[in-house]
């Protein structure tokens, strides 16, 4: 048995790095300052070839599965998280397409989504339904061979710049709960879909986050993924697999902040010494870098435990759900704390924007509330046990 990377994972792991810090950090601070979505980081991703990271070489992808993907993700997050969120959105808006699209549905829509030429956005979050999606209000009323989509959608990463959206929608409002819901594939140009509100973030600034708003939206039923009345088992099991690059992300996070930290406290003299000689601060980092590495390893456990597994809608073993929880919960916890500790290390400093690690733990906060907050991941813990 090995329990490090293989030579091909490390030789991703270094050239995604080399890309990250030529091309993908020097632009880093003015996404995070200017708010904009970052179309020339979407370029670099392009043409690396790594929205196709976790396709099937198929459908144009290069299937080097979910823990290369994590990898990808981490490199990219230690110097930008807002770029890495291109990446996660991909991966949460075509994993529905993947688990339940038909054949003819994956090749109408993978191939495209593979390169990078199409994105794709994830719309299930309304005002009165977050943790709680059994809350959903858009509705989908069936006409001839089209639905008809009617609803708002809330806090839709990158849904003003995608091509499409997966949207879930009650096809059944009588029914309560989680039934009679399902998703579509929402093509963004389609009359009626509109973009109403769009958030002024504390972090990942550079990723945008909008309303939809869907007014009348004819959708053809071909368009339906596994027929209507099965979307939640598509959003559960999404999200079980989802997690994992968001808890990479979250580790990549706190990475490049230890990392930034440990450099200033080398250089930074104070009472005549670094202040790194401090056993104080030596702790910390001691701490720190601890914390990183078990995040990192639960991460990458949760990630090799979906390598090989079918991506269909087949029940997921309780251990990968339970794996993916706790990564994404650990992950989190441990980016928000380990950035917040990077900003005590420099300072005042850290608490300007000049440096890096301010950005970093503002990023920092959204990996414990997206794709499920600390608290669902601890419930979704919880119900395996
Ligand atoms: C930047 C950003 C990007 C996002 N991108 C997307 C996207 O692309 N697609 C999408 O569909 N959604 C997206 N979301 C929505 C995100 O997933 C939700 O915000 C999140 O799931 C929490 O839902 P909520 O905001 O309604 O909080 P609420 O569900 O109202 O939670 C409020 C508080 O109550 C706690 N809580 C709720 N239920 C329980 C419970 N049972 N036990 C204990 N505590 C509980 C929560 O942990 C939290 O602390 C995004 C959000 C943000 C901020």
């Amino acid at each position: 048995m090995s329990y490090d990377l293989t030579e091909e994972q490390q030789m991703l792991k270094d050239t995604v790095a080399r890309i990250a810090r030529e091309q993908i950090a020097p632009g880093a601070e003015a996404r995070d300052e200017e708010a904009q979505f970052p179309w020339d980081m979407v370029e670099v991703l392009r043409e690396n070839a790594l929205f196709g990271a976790d396709f099937p070489e198929k459908y144009g992808g290069s299937e080097m599965g979910l823990f290369s993907l994590c990898l990808i993700i981490e490199e990219i997050a230690k110097v930008c998280a807002s770029t890495s969120v291109v990446l996660l959105v991909h991966e949460l808006g075509t994993t529905p397409i993947m688990l339940a699209g038909t054949d003819p549905q994956k090749d109408r829509f993978l191939p495209k989504l593979a390169t990078g030429e199409h994105l794709v956005a994830f719309g299930l979050t309304e005002a009165n339904a977050g943790s709680d999606v059994s809350g959903l209000k858009t509705k989908a009323a069936r006409e001839g061979d089209d639905f008809i989509l009617n609803g708002t959608k809330m806090f839709i990463s990158h849904a003003d710049i995608a091509d499409m959206v997966c949207i879930a929608a009650k096809t059944d409002p009588s029914v309560p709960g989680h039934k009679g819901t399902s998703i579509f594939v929402v093509d963004t140009k389609t009359p009626g879909f509109g973009i109403g509100k769009h958030e002024n973030k504390m972090g990942v600034r550079g990723s945008s986050t909008v309303e939809i708003v869907l007014e009348d939206v004819r959708v053809p039923a071909e368009n339906i993924l596994s027929g209507e009345g099965k979307g939640f088992p598509i959003i559960m099991k999404t999200l079980d697999l989802t997690r994992i690059p968001v808890a990479a992300q979250a580790i990549g996070i706190a990475q490049g902040a230890l990392d930034y930290a440990v450099a200033y406290t080398k250089e930074r003299t104070q009472f005549g010494k670094p202040i790194f000689s401090f056993q104080g601060l030596q702790w910390m980092m001691a701490d720190m870098t601890t914390q990183v590495e078990a995040a990192r390893q639960l991460t990458y456990k949760a990630a090799s435990l979906f390598e090989g597994l079918p991506k269909n809608l087949d029940r997921l073993p309780t251990e990968t759900i339970r794996y993916s929880a706790m990564a994404k919960l650990m992950a989190s916890e441990t980016a928000m704390k380990v950035t917040t500790d990077a900003v005590q290390l420099l300072g005042g400093y850290g608490y300007i924007k000049e440096y890096p690690v301010e950005r970093m733990m503002r990023d920092a906060k959204i990996t414990q509330i997206y794709e499920g907050t600390s608290q669902i991941q601890k419930v979704v813990i919880a119900n395996t046990l």
